[in-house]
């Protein structure tokens, strides 16, 4: 996979983000999240990373994208007892997820935040934060 300028930059400021070391196995790591609308668990990850030539232990994948989940630059999603990863946009969001593809969209609903903020306005309670998905079939599946 090429990197081109642009997503060289998000990669970078992704992992000064995460406190980590911009370092050749992590850059190709997020090469490969950044350019994929899928969500991939990490052996997913680590199998693309080898079928494009790159020699990236699998210890080392679960290693970036567990640092990068913890500083909030990738969203998880459940994928048969394992956990997938991609990279979303920045803004808030809730996902639609194909359960064919795995394909995963960046949904805005403002039904979402009112219920929430109605959530939050109940006398003694505090919300800290919410998530929304709708699981189905995308267009193309
Ligand atoms: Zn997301
Ligand atoms: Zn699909």
């Amino acid at each position: 996979m090429r990197v081109d300028a642009s997503r060289d930059e998000i990669i970078t400021c992704m992992l000064r983000a995460a406190g980590l070391r911009s370092t050749a196995q992590r850059r190709v790591i997020l090469a490969h999240l950044v350019g994929s609308s899928h969500a991939l668990t990490a052996q997913q990850l680590h199998a693309r990373l080898c079928d494009d030539g790159h020699g990236v232990g699998l210890n080392t994948v679960y290693r970036t994208v567990q640092a990068l989940v913890d500083a909030g630059a990738l969203h998880t999603f459940p994928d048969h007892g394992e956990l997938a990863f991609r990279r979303c946009g920045d803004a808030h969001h809730h996902h639609f997820i194909c359960q064919r593809c795995g394909r995963v969209e960046d949904v805005l609903a403002d039904e979402v935040e009112r219920w929430v903020t109605a959530v939050a306005q109940r006398p003694g309670y505090t919300v800290h934060s919410h998530r929304a998905d709708v699981y189905g079939t995308c267009p193309a599946c």
